[in-house]
């Protein structure tokens, strides 16, 4: 083990390798740690740093810590100035009349000071404590004296701590516990780690500098707070004249929330229905001001008169966006956060913050909207049953309701029905027997040969289900008939409603079943993913032939 510190053996002093000229035996330490008491040779080096090693011993952690604790504080006397911790000060938060806050942090200290009748290890039996180094020192120009302990092994305990502060004894502790484990301590070391600041931690600062720093840093925040509310006062006594002279204040005009007083409705099933609603109040009107009270935490009262009545009016003064405050009552509001406005715009800078007269009117509105919409959905409700008892009616009674296009539809089939055979299809083939289809009013031969014509001469690559609902729409006025149509808009309600989902069938679902019957009997296939599984099917090989049968 290497130190570079020993303790002479003939005076007991602190001897540093700096200090000492004899080499080896010669220089005539021991070590500093008294259970040990080794004799240390003085070892001059070229390459490494000249050190003390233990004679004939070897030297344990005890010793390297008892050396620098020794080092540490002999340097330090020797100096005779050290390093102080920082002090962070937090100034008292001081508001101004329109409420913004004020406050602020300082730090002190922190710089290399210097000691005045630096000793070590000083009995202060009066206090009951020995500090590692006991010292007198100017604080913000305070005479006080000082106790600096050096953190090796163990910090300062809450004993010693509690004792400091009872004696109101200006105290900072140094922590060099993380040299402890280097194997080679040297001086350089210990001076590096003595200039770094984040060792140094304050333990005790006495009242009377504690309380002068504070003390003038709240008196500098309550300053810039007294120099806001000056400007502030001046600000309010020119609107107050203003006013005043004017005798009476416009009032700004109110912004409804649109959607709450629209007088639309949408009921369950999604369709919108017009309410009729009652005109909103106006709200612009002049009033009288009698008299202004002293704005005081962000809210100015405007003492107001209207007719026979009285009233206070207060104004909240908010920076950005208005922020829903604690006031009940009709209030204004003004946003200042680009400045209090010139006492000429204060009136056209109010806005409404909340109005009685205008919240009753919307909650009136409300109510009224409230009820015509439980109205048109108790209508949706009873139009969805009355459908379905309708459509349950035609399946069991099995008598299925026929178009009114009927004849038409027939004439058309029979012209398709023809066309297909001069081209030689064999129609035949392509019809399938679906349950439910009598959703289109006419057998189901007219529609799926409409429907077949329909793919035959269509040019495109995909069978779209969508599409060919609109074209047997379109062309031969072939749609589902009541209850199905209407129940068919009602989906969106029935949802809502929690109805059990696909009891009705769909136009849509009624023509993917016959496409699926044609991809069983190999003339279809299906094509895409997901949704489009179901509406997009390109034509199978048999269709196919057909198709250029039929164009050729
Ligand atoms: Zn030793």
């Amino acid at each position: 083990m290497k130190t570079p510190i020993g303790i002479d053996k003939t005076t007991g002093e602190i001897r540093s390798i700096r200090d000492v000229e004899t080499n080896g035996l010669a220089c005539n330490c021991r070590c500093p740690n008294e259970a040990c008491g080794a004799d240390l040779v003085a070892r001059f080096c070229k390459e490494k740093e000249n050190h003390f090693a233990h004679h004939r011993k070897k030297g344990g952690t005890a010793c390297q810590e008892k050396a620098l604790h020794l080092l540490a504080k002999h340097l330090i006397v020797t100096r005779g100035a050290s390093l102080f911790p920082v002090l962070t000060l937090d100034s008292t938060q001081c508001y101004s009349y329109l409420n913004e806050l004020y406050e602020d942090s300082e730090e002190y200290f922190g710089t290399v000071t210097t000691l005045r009748r630096a000793r070590e290890e000083v009995n202060l039996p009066e206090f009951a404590i020995k500090p590692d180094i006991f010292c007198e020192t100017t604080l913000n120009g305070v005479e006080v004296q000082l106790a600096i302990e050096v953190k090796v092994t163990h910090e300062v305990d809450d004993e010693k701590l509690s004792k400091i502060e009872k004696a109101n004894l200006t105290a900072f502790e140094i922590d060099l516990s993380n040299l402890v484990s280097l194997s080679e301590l040297t001086t350089e070391q210990v001076e590096q780690a003595l200039a770094e600041t984040y060792r140094y931690k304050w333990l005790h600062v006495e009242a009377e500098v504690k309380e002068g720093l504070q003390r003038a840093l709240d008196e500098r925040v309550r300053l810039m707070a007294r120099k806001r509310n000056d400007e502030i006062n001046d600000w309010q006594n020119s609107v107050t004249a203003f006013l005043t002279e004017k005798g009476h204040i416009s009032l700004p005009r109110y912004q409804y929330p649109e959607i709450r007083i629209k007088p639309e409705i949408t009921d369950l099933g999604g369709f919108t229905h017009k309410v009729r609603l009652p005109k909103p109040p106006s709200l612009q009107q002049k009033i009288t001001v009698s008299d202004i009270a002293p704005l005081k935490d962000g809210v100015m009262v405007l003492e107001t008169r209207a007719g026979n009545r009285r009233f206070p009016l207060p104004v909240i003064f908010v920076e950005g966006p208005f922020v829903e405050g604690p006031l009940t009552g009709s209030y204004l509001q003004l946003d200042y956060g680009r400045g209090l406005p010139d006492c000429h715009k204060f009136e056209s800078r109010l806005q409404w913050g909340r109005s009685e007269k205008a919240e009753r009117y919307v909650s009136k509105v409300t109510r009224l909207k409230h009820e015509a919409k439980v109205r048109k959905d108790r209508e949706v409700k009873t139009r969805i049953e009355r459908r379905l008892k309708e459509y349950q009616q035609i399946v069991e009674s099995g008598s299925y309701p026929r178009s009114g296009n009927a004849p038409q539809i027939a004439r058309d089939y029979e012209t398709a029905c023809e066309e297909l055979m001069q081209r030689g299809i064999n129609r035949e083939a392509y019809m399938a027997d679906l349950p439910e289809s009598w959703i289109f009013g006419c057998p189901q031969e007219h529609w799926q040969t409409l429907l077949l014509r329909a793919l035959c001469v269509v040019n495109n690559e995909l069978a779209d289900v969508k599409y060919f609902a609109n074209s047997l729409k379109n062309y031969h006025s072939i749609e589902a008939l009541e209850p199905v149509k209407s129940l068919g808009y009602l989906k969106r309600a029935m949802e809502q409603l929690k109805y059990p989902p696909n009891d009705v069938p769909t136009t849509f679902g009624v023509i993917i079943s016959y496409f699926d019957a044609l991809c069983r009997k190999g003339y279809m296939r299906y094509a895409g993913r997901g949704n489009y599984l179901k509406s997009t099917m390109p034509y199978g090989p048999a269709y196919r032939q057909v198709q250029q049968y039929y164009r050729s």
